[in-house]
C-alpha cells in the first residue's frame, strides 16, 4: 500500500491534537482528521470522482482545505493546488491542461468561474460552502484507496521562462521518500509543534510544513497567513518554525529576541536564497541558527544543512540521505569541487514527469535520470552546495516565483509597446522585486501610469512590475539574445529607491 495519507495514518494517535491556536489551546484532534477528511472523501465519491480524476484547489488556508487535501489523498484523486493570487484568465491554461473534474474555489470568487465548462464548488475559510457542507452531511469514515508507488498524488503547476506553466506530476512515493528523509534529519517527535505560517498552495507549506508533522503525530498551530506580529506572539508555543527568508527579516524587523525562541529547537528557511546577512543578524538577536534547506517543485527537499554539525551561512547544506547531486558543465561534464555549473539532482524524490508533456519531460533529465534543475550551483570540499543563480532568470519575490517571460507577454501586447524584458532587482525586504524595461514602438511616448493601468487586472499583484524603465532597444548578444544581466547591472541603482 503506498498511499500518502496511510503511511500518515499508521502514525496518527487519534486523541492527540492536530491543531493548536496561538497560545496553544487545542483546536482539533488527529480523529477530527481522520473523521473530516473521511467525509470529504466521501463527498467528492458521491460527485462521481474516481482515482486519477484531478480536483483543482484555489482557496484561502483553511482546517478545512486541509482535510480536503487528506480526502484527496486517501479517496486516490490528484490534489492540484493552486495560488490564490490568480485571477480568473490565469486560471483558464491549468484548466484546459490538467482537465479536473472539479474545481473548489472561495465563495468571493464563485461568479469569475461561472463560465468554467467543469463543476466548481466553494468552500471559505471558516468551514462553510457547497463542498464542505456536503461533506458534512457523509458518513465519516473511509477506506484508503490503495496506490502503486508511482501514482501521481499531487500535480504542482510550475514554470519556466519559455512557455506555459508545466505540471510537474509528483507520485506518493516521491512524497512519503521525502517526508520520511526530512523527518528522520531533522529530528521530529510527537513533541514537537509546528508554527505554520506559510500558504498551502506550493511545495514548501503543503508538502514540507504539513508532511513532517503529519507524519510525526505532532501538534500544528495554523496561522491562515504570515504576519510578523502574530508569528512572534506564537513562537513561545512551538519549537518548530519554517519560513521563506522575508519571514525572516521581518520577524527581525519586529524585534524578536532570545526570550521568544527559548523554547524553539529548529527554524528553518528556504525557497529563496538566504542572505548571509540575515542568517548572522538571527543569531545575534535569537541566539539560534537558521537551518537553510534547497527545493523545487519538482523535486521536494534535496539538500539541507545538519541538525547537529556545521550550518553554513550561503549555502544549502549537503544532499539529503538517497539523494544525488551533480555539478555539470554545459556539456554535460561532471565538475570538480569549487566550479560553478548547472546542478542535477537524481533520487526517490525526483517527480515522474510534467503531465501531458513527454518533450519538456524529456528536456529536463539526462540518460543516467538526473533531473536538470535549472539552478547554477557550486560544491564545496565538504560537500555543501551554494545556489548562485538561476539559469532561467527565475525572479523570487518574497518567497514567490515570478516567471519574466509571463508578464513580459502581458506587457508586450500593450499598445505602443514593441518589446520587454522583465528583470529581478534586489530589494531589501523581498528579496527581489519585478521590474519591467519596456521599449515603446518609434514615434510612441508611453507613460508609466497608462502601463501600470493596463496590467491591473491583468496580473496577481505580486507579479507586477514594482518599476518600470524605458529603453530605446533591449541589449541582445549576436544570438538574438536579450543580455538580462546587463539590464539588472544598468538598472541596480534604481533598485535602491524601490
Ligand atoms: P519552486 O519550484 O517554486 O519551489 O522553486 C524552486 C526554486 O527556488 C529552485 O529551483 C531555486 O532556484 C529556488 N530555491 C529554493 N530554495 C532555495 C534556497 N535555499 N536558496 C536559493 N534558491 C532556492
Amino acid at each position: 500500500m503506498s498511499n500518502l495519507y496511510q503511511v500518515f495514518l499508521d502514525h496518527f494517535d487519534l486523541s492527540r491534537p492536530l491543531l493548536l491556536d496561538a497560545t496553544g489551546q487545542m483546536l482539533a484532534t488527529y480523529g477530527e482528521l481522520e473523521q473530516r477528511s473521511a467525509q470529504f472523501a466521501n463527498a467528492l465519491t458521491h460527485l462521481g470522482l474516481k482515482p486519477g480524476d484531478r480536483v483543482a484547489v484555489q482557496t484561502a488556508k483553511s482546517i478545512e482545505a486541509l482535510y480536503l487535501y487528506c480526502g484527496c489523498l486517501r479517496a486516490g484523486l490528484i490534489y492540484l493546488p493552486l495560488n490564490t493570487a490568480y485571477g480568473a484568465q490565469e486560471l483558464s491554461h491549468f484548466l484546459e491542461d490538467a482537465t479536473p473534474s472539479l474545481l473548489v474555489v472561495d465563495p468571493a470568487c464563485a461568479d469569475d468561474h461561472a463560465a468554467q465548462p467543469i463543476l466548481v464548488l466553494t468552500m471559505d475559510r471558516f468551514g462553510a460552502g457547497g463542498l464542505t457542507d456536503l461533506a458534512q452531511d457523509c458518513p465519516s469514515s473511509h477506506s484508503v484507496e490503495p496506490r502503486a508507488p508511482d501514482d501521481i498524488a499531487v500535480i504542482v503547476y510550475t514554470s519556466g521562462t519559455t512557455g506555459l506553466p508545466k505540471g510537474a506530476m509528483i507520485s506518493h512515493r516521491n512524497l512519503i521518500s521525502n517526508a520520511q528523509t526530512l523527518t528522520s534529519a531533522w529530528g521530529w517527535t510527537q513533541a514537537d509543534v509546528m508554527l505554520h505560517t506559510l500558504p498551502i498552495f506550493h511545495v514548501h507549506g503543503l508538502f514540507v510544513g504539513l508532511h513532517l508533522p503529519l507524519l510525526s503525530g505532532c501538534a500544528i498551530i495554523f496561522q491562515p497567513a504570515f504576519d510578523a506580529a502574530a508569528a512572534r506572539k506564537a513562537i513561545p508555543y512551538a519549537t518548530v518554525f519554517m519560513g521563506v527568508p522575508t519571514y525572516y527579516t521581518r520577524l527581525l524587523s519586529q524585534g524578536i529576541d532570545q526570550n521568544d525562541c527559548e523554547g524553539m529547537r529548529l527554524f528553518i528557511s528556504g525557497s529563496a536564497p538566504l542572505l548571509a546577512q540575515t542568517f548572522k543578524d538571527w543569531h545575534a538577536s535569537t541566539g539560534t541558527v537558521i537551518l537553510e534547506r534547497y527545493g523545487m517543485s519538482e523535486t521536494g527537499m534535496n539538500t539541507a544543512n545538519p541538525l547537529t554539525g556545521a550550518r553554513k551561512p550561503g549555502t544549502v547544506g549537503p544532499p539529503l540521505p538517497g539523494v544525488e547531486c551533480l555539478v555539470v558543465n554545459e556539456a554535460d561534464e561532471v565538475l570538480p569541487v569549487g566550479e560553478t555549473g548547472n546542478l542535477w539532482v537524481r533520487g526517490p524524490n525526483v517527480f515522474q514527469g510534467y503531465w501531458q508533456n513527454a518533450e519538456k519531460t524529456a528536456e529536463s533529465f539526462s540518460p543516467d535520470g538526473y533531473f536538470k534543475t535549472g539552478d547554477l550551483a557550486v560544491i564545496d570540499e565538504d560537500g555543501y552546495i551554494s545556489i548562485v543563480g538561476r539559469s532561467k532568470d527565475l525572479i523570487i519575490t518574497g518567497g514567490l516565483n515570478v516567471y519574466p517571460k509571463e508578464i513580459e507577454l502581458v506587457l508586450d501586447a500593450i499598445d505602443g509597446v514593441l518589446e520587454s524584458a522583465v528583470i529581478g532587482l534586489p530589494h531589501p525586504d523581498f528579496g527581489e522585486s519585478v521590474c519591467a524595461v519596456i521599449v515603446p514602438l518609434p514615434e510612441v511616448d508611453l507613460a508609466t501610469e497608462f502601463i501600470f493601468d493596463q496590467i491591473k487586472t491583468r496580473l496577481a499583484n505580486f507579479k507586477t512590475p514594482k518599476k518600470i524603465f524605458f529603453l530605446q532597444s533591449l541589449p541582445r548578444n549576436t544570438m538574438g539574445k536579450v543580455q538580462k544581466n546587463q539590464l539588472r547591472a544598468q538598472f541596480s541603482d534604481a533598485a535602491h529607491n524601490l
